[in-house]
């Protein structure tokens, strides 16, 4: 059996959260009416929207593939721009604050890791320009504003786009993750044909290969499929209970393993939109903020071996001024890690099934998508050859373990020390691959994943997966935590013909700024203009 003889004739996808209904609109379009696609989801509970944050190919590689427009989707989801993440106090001691303190040395404790690309100059990242600046007295300005267009747009909250729509700048999104779940529903129920079978699953039959061949549900239901995608959250009622697939447990790696959630009103007209999401470093881990219209979600991501969750909630609510007696909040606990595999046999775990990283690096939703990509890019018959799967586990596996470092190193090289917490992440165990960038960033090397130019922007979605953990974001975050190489670059002591040349760069990036300045509506205007006044 093989070619169309073989091919895979129906899918079911377990779940109808943000993930479930992703994979649906997703497979329905990429599959163009060749597969039978349904979806298994028991009633859903009502949550609060925490707001979800996102990364920039959101559109491109999801959105507009299904053939829907940036303004469509932003209406229907309450999106909000995001072109940065704001750190916020994870150098100086204190207690928890919105607001960014002193650095002894001057400045405020604050630094971006803007979706700009860092520019290049013969071949080596403006980066290593900038330490060398640096460390020969020029310049004193932070890597962040010396180096992306984007840090003072921030500050004076502006859109990065324009009111015609034309993006000026890199940027990513801030929605609301259930109604992203909702609009996908209507949208691959209505255009794509996607069934939506609203039952609970109870049992799993499998054949003598060991497959899924159906799922059993509450109601007497059996649905048969030649591929199941487990999209049952961290549950993993598939990939894990049914088919026992090992958890790589992490949390001995990362620190944080529970979380407190809630949505604040926020009046947007009086003080604005911030087209950013915060990251502020808390007692025992830190909260973030994602803007959405008139309101913002929040969420302290903590460590349980740290503080208790009325302690974390009681900080959260001194954080924001709440009143814990009227505030709804969503308590979470999370096992940190993934399954040694993400693709077992004849089904496919896509989001939390598969594994739980916490959002420091937004990867929710870009697990997800990027996820959906590899699976159809590696999509199978029903022989499962093998080498298909082999080649999509790798790749998640891959993609997971460096975001997981990129997070690990945000605690490692903080050098606060003033809680219990703070001073435990000094002491995590680190992953080979975070001794290495740190030790390669120390001699003045790029770190992280190859850089990313301006052709790969649009193009490429493979390097905007691994740009998640680029050369850029390393720079921001090390730079921003207050460490610096140990010396420049060697090789650029040898191209001074170089390092001329880089210095126009530093000078068009200052134009830029200004210019986007005087130039940039507020992102305010532009959501207001978006959403509707
Ligand atoms: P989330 O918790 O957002 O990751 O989504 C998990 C999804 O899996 C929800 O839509 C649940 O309704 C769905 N789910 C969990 N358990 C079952 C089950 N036994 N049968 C059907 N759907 C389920």
């Amino acid at each position: 059996m093989t070619g169309t003889a073989a091919r895979i004739r129906k899918v079911v996808v377990l779940g109808g959260g943000t993930a479930g209904w992703m994979a649906a609109a997703y497979l329905g379009k990429a599959l163009q009416g060749t597969v039978d696609v349904t979806v298994l989801a028991a009633p859903a509970r009502p949550r609060a929207c925490t707001g979800e944050a996102t990364v920039p190919h959101l559109h491109r590689a999801f959105f507009d593939f299904l053939g829907i427009n940036e303004d469509e989707w932003m209406r229907e989801c309450d999106a909000s721009f995001r072109t940065a993440t704001r750190f916020v106090n994870w150098r100086t001691e204190g207690a928890s604050e919105a607001a960014a303190r002193a650095l002894p040395a001057g400045g405020p404790d604050h630094f971006y890791q803007p979706f700009g690309l860092l520019a290049d100059y013969d071949r080596i990242p403006l980066s290593q320009y900038w330490v060398k600046r640096n460390h020969d007295g020029g310049a004193r300005e932070p890597f962040d504003y010396a180096c992306f267009r984007e840090p003072p747009l921030m500050d004076a909250l502006k859109s990065p786009r324009r009111l015609d729509g034309r993006a000026a700048t890199r940027y990513a999104w801030h929605l609301d993750a259930g109604l992203v779940a909702d609009f996908l529903r209507r949208f691959a129920v209505g255009k794509l044909a996607v069934t939506h079978v609203e039952d609970e699953m109870t049992g799993v039959d499998r054949d003598g290969r060991g497959h899924v061949s159906a799922l059993r549900t509450a109601s007497g239901r059996v649905l048969e499929a030649d591929l199941f995608v487990d999209c049952s959250g961290s549950r993993g009622l598939l990939l894990d209970r049914a088919l026992g697939e090992p958890f790589l447990d992490m949390s001995d790696q990362l620190p944080c393993d529970s979380v407190v959630a809630t949505t604040v009103p926020h009046d947007d007209a009086a003080h604005g939109v911030e087209p950013y999401t915060s990251a502020l470093a808390m007692s025992a881990g830190w909260t973030w903020k994602t803007p959405l219209s008139g309101r913002f979600g929040t969420g302290y991501v903590y460590s349980s071996r740290f503080t208790t969750p009325q302690e974390a909630t009681a900080e959260l609510c001194d954080l924001w001024g709440l009143d814990p007696s009227t505030t709804r909040f969503e308590h979470s606990r999370h096992r940190v890690g993934r399954t040694e595999r993400a693709w077992v046999r004849n089904v496919v775990g896509i989001g939390r099934s598969a594994g739980y990283l916490e959002p420091l690096e937004s990867t929710g939703i870009h697990f997800v998508t990027a996820a959906l990509h590899l699976l159809v890019k590696h999509f199978p018959d029903r022989t499962f050859n093998p080498a298909l799967v082999d080649v999509f586990n790798r790749e998640v596996a891959v993609m997971f373990d460096d975001a997981r470092d990129l997070t690990q190193t945000h605690y490692h090289c903080t050098p606060r020390d003033d809680t219990p917490f703070w001073r435990a992440t000094g002491e995590l165990p680190l992953t080979s691959g975070v001794r290495e960038r740190i030790a390669a960033y120390r001699a003045g090397l790029p770190v992280g994943s190859p850089h990313t130019d301006e052709s790969t922007y649009y193009g490429d979605f493979e390097a905007e997966i691994r740009n998640l953990g680029s050369n850029g974001s390393y720079y921001c975050l090390l730079t921003g935590l207050g460490l610096l190489p140990d010396a420049p670059l060697p090789a650029l002591a040898h191209r001074p013909e170089s390092v001329a040349g880089a210095e126009p760069l530093f000078q068009a990036i200052k134009r830029q700024q200004q210019n986007l300045l005087e130039t940039l509506p507020s992102a305010y205007d532009c959501l207001r203009r978006l959403h509707g006044a």
